[in-house]
């Protein structure tokens, strides 16, 4: 897809009104796999997992790796958790796991041993800084023994600031972290009373300073809006505060609260959630403050100080996007590891076991722990590189796409392009015969437009209107 130079127009963003929010929404999907989990099925098994590694090594794919680490144990659950997370600090069980863990990356990097190159190491969770610094820094060892740690890569770890009181982010990048996610909620007490998550504000901007004086090259705070309890002052307050302590990225999300689909959800008392319009008004809020602070918008929900890589690359076309969100690094294979870790090799995306006692049988077999997977159709290829264009450059450009696939865009995507017409009403994309370019005020609702090219959302709707009318 042709790399485009991008600029930022921020003033036009703080022109925005809760007209657009109101007709499109606060949250949208975000795409960072598609087709989505769902759609992933247990005949792809590990036998397809191991074909896909296979075309790798034949040097039919030869694209850097990129791992991701799951660490699903927490110290305490969050009813607004959507994770996969297990609550406990058993040391016993924490310790089997790890065992577990380590054996798999064996396993992965026996596999993978003529093209170890690793760019990007994500550690995730549940929460990883519930391991003390010498299990964190025997996995690191584990990694670097049977893969090659390409220098500077991007070495990204979560962190819980309420774990981090007595410990030092130094000791973390001295293992080799160089990224910190820190999520944060509200430092509000009643939100995090009805969230059950009590972070204290003084945990959190000491684990942002800490990382900082350390060296971390990213500091990603993550503030969450929609929570029960929150009101636009008490958002304005935590983003202030946040916004003061000057983190190198922010994500901002809308609260998805989805309790049939979650767990933890349920313990949520649903008549303290904020009205939709004042959900609105705090998203507004922030994105106008965190423009008038200097952020730059990158999409789905990303902001960047200017002299980030991640802004440096939008400007020059650079960015990627893919399971761990936006990247200034070359498409990799994303080799997952841990329980109900996701991955891809090629178009190919896996999901391990979920559950802890079918994860360790496969290993104790010496079988990677593969539950299931999916090999994109050419129909999904074509939308993801799609979703990708728009997500990554704001502008799709038709021949780019039959360049790269044998279609007749303007035909193959006639409903899509007819449904577009509504977004270029509401000045969210413009339409000519070669191309969509996204306006900034579309930026923000980026998923939203992805979602007109998404086939199976479509047969969804498309099955509960049929269903309907029967
Ligand atoms: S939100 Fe994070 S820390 Fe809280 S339960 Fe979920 S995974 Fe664990």
């Amino acid at each position: 897809m042709r790399p485009l130079s991008f600029s930022q127009p921020s003033s036009n963003l703080l022109t925005i009104n809760s007209d657009l929010f109101r007709c499109f929404g606060t949250d949208s999907a975000d795409y960072r796999i598609y087709p989505a989990t769902d759609y992933f099925i247990e005949a792809f098994d590990v036998h397809t997992y191991l074909a896909w590694l296979g075309r790798r090594k034949s040097g039919y794919l030869r694209r850097p790796l990129s791992l991701y680490v799951h660490i699903p144990f927490c110290s305490s659950l969050c009813y607004f958790c959507h994770c996969n997370q297990i609550v406990s600090q058993d040391s016993d069980t924490i310790e089997n796991y790890l065992n577990y863990l380590s054996r798999e990356i064996r396993l992965q990097g026996r596999y993978l041993k003529n093209d170890p190159r690793v760019e990007q190491i994500y550690f995730g969770g549940g929460t990883p800084t519930v391991l003390e610094e010498p299990q964190l820094h025997s996995l690191m060892q584990d990694i670097r023994q049977h893969f090659n740690l390409i220098e500077p890569g991007e070495f990204s770890i979560e962190i819980d600031s309420r774990l981090m009181a007595n410990r030092s982010m130094q000791a973390l990048k001295e293992i080799g972290f160089n990224s910190a996610i820190i999520g944060v909620q509200d430092f509000d007490r009643s939100v995090q009373q009805s969230i059950h998550r009590n972070q204290t504000e003084e945990e959190t901007l000491h684990a942002i300073r800490d990382a900082r004086l350390a060296g971390f090259k990213t500091i990603r705070v993550e503030l969450i809006f929609g929570l029960p309890n929150q009101t636009v002052e008490k958002f304005a307050y935590t983003l202030g505060k946040i916004i003061a302590s000057s983190p190198n990225q922010i994500y901002l999300t809308n609260y998805n609260y989805s309790p049939e689909k979650f767990k933890a959800q349920r313990h949520i008392d649903q008549t303290n959630l904020p009205a939709s319009e004042t959900s609105q008004e705090m998203q507004i809020l922030a994105i106008n403050q965190l423009l008038e602070a200097g952020y730059v918008h990158i999409g789905m929900n990303y902001y960047a100080q200017k002299d980030h890589s991640l802004t440096q690359a939008q400007r020059q076309g650079r960015l990627h996007y893919g399971l761990q969100g936006y990247s200034v690094y070359p498409e990799s294979d994303h080799i997952a590891m841990g329980v109900s870790a996701i991955g891809s090799i090629g178009p190919a995306l896996s999901q391990n076991h979920c559950d802890l006692s079918k994860y360790y049988d496969s290993i104790e077999r010496d079988i990677l722990p593969v539950m299931r997977g999916i090999e994109p159709s050419a129909d999904d290829l074509v939308r993801r590189s799609v979703m990708q264009a728009l997500i990554c450059h704001s502008v799709l450009i038709f021949e780019s796409v039959e360049t790269f696939f044998p279609i007749d865009f303007k035909r193959y995507f006639a409903t899509e392009l007819q449904e577009l017409l509504f977004y270029e009403r509401a000045g969210l994309i413009t339409l000519d015969d070669e191309e969509v370019t996204v306006t900034p005020k579309g930026q923000l609702f980026i998923g939203n437009i992805c979602k007109v090219f998404d086939k199976y959302l479509r047969n969804r709707r498309q099955r509960l209107n049929h269903s309907t009318l029967i």
